[in-house]
């Protein structure tokens, strides 16, 4: 390379194509070199100790340029100092050092040289002084125009701008400084005679303080809200300045962009903020990053349904028609929607009232939320909070994160496309928190009706009104949900379902729905009520009907395998088909100790997936008074039978039992495994019955079933969950269910076919418990 600093005739160097800067001789300038060509020029220029050559493209955004691309006038520089950043940027200072015309642009694809061809700053021309002076005069009042827009100008710049008096270093004191359009610093550079040069600055300066004037205008017109006829005039003009500084397309699509942001139903402030970033937007390269987090930022925005909602059509009748013909039974649950919903029929403004539907899995909490909004004409959408532990995920992400979009509520009522949706938050009492913030706490800020008309969302950053919205959440364990949650809604249970009602449930909803999702007829498929009882009782263990739902779309699926391969034109399932399809029975009856025996005792619990019936296993061994604790109860277990053990001994006597057992004798306490109950201590009745059999030797019978916490002094205390527990009591054919006195007034909530055919005892203590449980001898005779 002949680019050798002290020989001035050489005339290539390397080339780094600037976009949207212009250099001048003698100015000294940074710059950011990423693109490789660049960075390439620049290491090689400085391994060789060379100058290199600066020249602007025509459009900023050509990566590749071609000779076409670039100005033909460019400025030799001299590398002051170069500061590698990550990512294979440079930073670059540079001082220009002449002007010079480019001739041939030689591209070796690694990096890019220019042969150039040196020519002079400024003509030789001579100058007219009086003219010069007039000019001179003018650029100096424009520039005082132009520097009251800009408050930090330094005041050095400024005095030594008004007192100069050579044309050409005023020339340069404003160029080298300000910031004006790169197409007009170019049209400068091109220009050589100084009158010119004055001319042209002061027709930019101009220009430029007019478009800063009518910003500054603009600005305080849109402060002023803006009607109509404003509102056209700051677009046109917000167009104009825009084209100036882009193409047509940008401009356009910039200028649809606020047209749209006008259009919105928000408030002014909200508005102005969005305007901003609008404007920001067409002043950033259209591939750089900060414009495409911008872009996708007012994407989402005028994604947004504001202030659209859908008119709300609800009478009780109707409602009551739909949650009647979506689902069979649940008739208390029925009732206390149809409250709700009458509330809001009298007082569509009501705030605040949110229901929590409660329950196991599979009881129809989705399903019944779906009708409501159904019933209440309006959009629905689902926000799914299991496993939430980070506040981002209900709140959103700040734009400027990697990746960062609106959190779930947001997105639902995006997803729903109204601003009065009903939204479901499904699985609140799964809500986590941990170090990443408390997301329960942004729940509450979206369920508080006090706060909830201004939500805001980190990612969309202007308040969001959910305050028309409907909430329902859904809960499996109402007791697992934070309390201040909870005392913001109303709770409504939804119980496990007998054999009988999944019975109905499935004739009547489940396999109707799977014929038609199947595309089958009801000519076609069959499922007789022996088979559907199969499935029920063999083939599913739950409070809810999922699984139930899950093997009726298994048999459709293979009776419509069948049909379509031509193998029959009908299929009938019955009772005894039934392990042709779904393979053998996944359970036993149950679990139920089914002959009176010593130290088998039928415990009821109640867990996650309802109610089940656990015999509870007591053994005795010689040994020296260890208690061992093994199965699904664990710790809450090892309390209670300290408690029973102590009981037992007070008691030892009357039931012929060593009182001195406790030094004598090993226990080992089982209970089988299963889902871990929601009430441990509710086991406290079942344990000491199971130790006094066992240390005594009198059988216990086997068709009672019983639950109840105890004290040390022998009293039973009420327990929770009843329905469930007497439910898997009766369906395991249990006879008499002994239960705390203290939960008496729960049997109303037990369901009439369990009360028909199940004997309760009420038990105030252990005493009584004992009286009803064991076989009066040792023989097993009641
Ligand atoms: P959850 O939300 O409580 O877990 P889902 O609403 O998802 O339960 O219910 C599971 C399936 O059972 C759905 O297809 C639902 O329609 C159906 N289902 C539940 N309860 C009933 C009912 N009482 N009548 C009709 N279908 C029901």
């Amino acid at each position: 390379m002949k680019s050798d600093k002290n020989t001035e005739n050489s005339n290539v160097f390397y080339t780094v194509a600037m976009r949207g800067l212009v250099a001048f001789p003698k100015m000294v300038m940074h710059f950011d070199a990423a693109r490789d060509k660049s960075v390439a020029a620049i290491e090689r220029a400085l391994k060789e100790n060379a100058r290199i050559f600066l020249v602007a493209q025509h459009e900023a955004y050509v990566d590749n340029p071609k000779a076409s691309d670039l100005y033909k006038v460019g400025v030799v520089a001299e590398i002051r100092q170069v500061l590698k950043l990550p990512d294979n940027v440079m930073k670059v200072l540079v001082e220009g050092v002449y002007k010079a015309n480019l001739l041939r642009l030689i591209d070796d694809g690694k990096c890019l040289k220019a042969e150039v061809k040196r020519t002079p700053t400024y003509s030789r021309a001579k100058v007219d002084a009086v003219e010069s002076e007039a000019l001179m005069r003018s650029v100096k009042d424009v520039f005082e125009r132009y520097a009251s827009f800009f408050p930090k100008m330094p005041k050095e710049l400024f005095s030594s701008v008004m007192t100069e008096e050579d044309p050409i270093k005023l020339f340069e004191n404003i160029v080298y400084n300000c910031n004006l359009n790169y197409r007009d610093k170019q049209t400068l550079l091109e220009e050589t005679h100084i009158i010119n040069m004055l001319s042209i600055l002061f027709a930019c300066l101009t220009s430029e303080v007019e478009i800063l004037e009518l910003e500054n205008l603009i600005n305080e017109q849109t402060q002023n809200s803006i009607d109509k006829g404003q509102k056209e005039f700051y677009l046109r003009e917000q167009l104009r300045v825009i084209q100036e500084q882009l193409g047509e397309d940008e401009a356009e699509e910039n200028f649809a962009i606020i047209s749209k942001i006008m259009d919105l139903k928000i408030d002014e402030k909200s508005r102005e903020k969005l305007l901003k970033e609008a404007d920001k937007l067409g002043k950033l390269p259209p591939s750089s990053q900060e414009a495409f987090v911008i872009k996708n930022y007012l994407d989402t925005i005028l994604d947004l349904p504001w202030g659209k909602y859908t008119k709300a059509k609800l009478s009780l009748d109707k409602a009551a028609a739909v949650l009647e013909k979506d689902h069979y039974g649940l008739k208390k649950v029925k009732e206390r929607i149809l409250e709700f919903l009458a509330v809001h029929i009298l007082n569509p403004e009501i705030k605040g009232q949110i229901i929590c539907l409660a329950g196991p899995p599979g009881v129809g909490k989705t399903s019944v939320a779906k009708s409501i909004a159904h019933a209440m004409g309006r959009k629905y959408a689902r926000v799914s909070l299991g496993g939430v532990r980070d506040e981002a995920d209900i709140r959103g992400h700040r734009k400027t994160y990697v990746g960062a979009m609106p959190g779930r509520v947001i997105t639902a009522i995006q997803q729903a496309g109204s601003a009065n949706p009903l939204i479901l938050f499904d699985e609140i009492d799964k809500l986590c928190s941990d170090i990443k913030g408390d997301p329960s706490s942004a729940m509450l800020e979206v369920l508080d009706s006090e706060q909830n008309n201004a939500f805001r969302d980190h990612f969309i950053e202007v308040p969001f009104d959910l305050s028309k919205a409907v909430f329902i959440t859904t809960a499996n364990n109402v007791s697992a949900i934070p309390g201040p949650l909870l005392d913001r809604m109303e709770v409504i249970e939804l119980p496990s379902y007998t054999a009988e009602e999944k019975f109905h449930i499935a004739k009547e909803h489940l396999i109707p729905k799977q014929l038609k999702e199947h595309g089958l007829k009801t000519s076609q498929l069959k499922i007789d009520d022996g088979a559907v009882n199969e499935v029920i009782q063999y083939y599913t263990r739950e409070a809810g009907v999922r699984t139930l739902e899950r093997c009726m779309a298994s048999l459709c699926r293979k009776a419509a395998k069948k049909i379509a391969g031509g193998e029959a034109k009908r299929v009938t399932i019955k009772q005894k088909d039934v392990h042709n399809y779904l393979g053998i029975r996944k359970y036993l009856a149950d679990l139920s100790s089914k002959s009176d025996q010593v130290g088998v005792v039928n415990g009821l619990a109640w867990t996650s997936v309802g109610g089940v019936l656990m015999p509870l296993e007591v053994l005795t061994l010689k040994g020296s008074g260890k208690i061992e604790v093994t199965g699904s109860l664990g710790d809450v277990m090892k309390e209670s039978s300290k408690i029973a053990v102590s009981y037992v001994r007070s008691v030892a006597e009357k039931y012929g039992i060593d009182p001195e057992f406790n030094t004598k004798t090993d226990l080992h306490i089982h209970a089988p495994e299963g889902a871990v109950p929601k009430d441990g201590p509710s086991a406290g009745v079942t344990m000491t019955t199971a130790l006094v059999s066992a240390l005594s030797g009198i059988p216990v019978r086997s068709d009672v079933a019983m639950t109840g916490e105890i004290t040390l002094h022998g009293k039973v205390l009420p327990i929770g969950g009843l329905r469930e527990k007497t439910m898997a009591a009766y369906k395991a054919g249990i006879k008499t269910v002994i239960i705390p006195v203290d939960n008496k007034s729960d049997l109303e909530e037990v369901d009439d076919a369990v009360k028909e055919n199940i004997q309760f005892i009420f038990a105030e203590n252990l005493e009584q418990v004992l009286e009803n449980a064991l076989c009066k001898d040792k023989e097993g005779d009641k």
